[in-house]
């Protein structure tokens, strides 16, 4: 198994452009979009797919006006156009594991249309079934007029606990280890992604939180993320309790799992160095 950490575009609140997108360079505010790209022996499994190839063609209608205006994402490094580069095809991919479908995650879905995509029940019928004005925002549905052949997950009762979170299943059809683990709040069927590799667990925790800040005793958190943060939260409790648990898994002695998530530049910069050295 191999592992590559990839940036699918993060947000620019404060304007102005990266030269390019290496960890060091972010400034304060700045976020990134955390993708997972697995090697194993016969196909590619992706975690997350940024806003996508056609987000660069047409933004606008790919991840909608409010959304460029607001939060001026950079969308010229789809995460397909990074998979090519390390040498695949996108007809490589054959599994795409997503945290949920918020419209900075799904964008990437239609690059890839080999891959069958992995979702939790809850976050497909959100998508699919209900409407506020939080999901007019953050769910686009051009993003999946596609058709995408989905493998959807619920609670049941062979899930099973992984570190003391609970309703843990195994991706279907791997034979790796590769858990969908529900972290709901962020979104009603958000999940994080536990990949068992030679050196331990990783921890994909998606939106469930945004940056390294939360995870650290006592937590702590820029004030206009947290803004950000409870403004899209769907289940502020769920969130919270979400939160505690995995920061008593970041606080363990000796903790077996690295936990990261998806938009926090400073874990990105981490874990894009460990691998840099050979150590992811
Ligand atoms: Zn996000």
């Amino acid at each position: 198994m191999r592992i590559h950490h990839l940036d699918g575009g993060g947000t620019r609140p404060f304007g102005g452009r990266l030269v390019d997108g290496r960890p060091g360079l972010f400034r304060r505010g700045d976020t990134v979009n955390h993708c997972v790209l697995i090697e194993l022996e016969t196909r590619l499994v992706l975690i997350d797919t940024g806003y996508g190839e056609q987000a660069l063609l047409r933004p606008n209608e790919w991840v909608g006006r409010q959304v460029v205006r607001r939060t001026n994402p950079v969308l010229d490094k789809p995460i397909v156009r990074q998979v090519e580069t390390l040498g695949f095809s996108r007809a490589d991919v054959r599994d795409i594991v997503v945290t949920h479908l918020d419209l900075d995650h799904a964008g990437g879905l239609v690059d890839f249309p080999h891959a069958t995509v992995h979702v939790h029940q809850a976050e497909l019928a959100a998508f699919t079934e209900t409407y506020g004005w939080r999901e007019r925002f953050r769910y686009r549905p051009v993003q999946l007029a596609h058709g995408p052949t989905w493998s959807v997950y619920a609670e049941c009762d062979s899930s099973k606990d992984w570190f003391g979170f609970q309703s843990v299943e195994q991706v279907r059809g791997l034979s790796s280890e590769l858990l969908i683990v529900p972290l709901a709040g962020h979104t009603r069927g958000h999940i994080g992604v536990a990949v068992r590799t030679a050196r331990g667990w990783f921890l994909h925790a998606g939106d469930a939180y945004t940056h390294h800040g939360q995870m650290a005793d006592p937590p702590r958190m820029p004030l206009l993320g947290r803004v950000f943060e409870q403004t899209m939260d769907t289940h502020r409790r769920q969130r919270a309790e979400n939160q505690h648990r995995l920061r008593d898994l970041v606080r363990e002695p000796d903790t077996p799992v690295n936990v990261f998530s998806a938009h926090c530049a400073t874990e990105f910069a981490r874990l894009c160095n460990a691998q840099s050295d050979g150590d992811a």
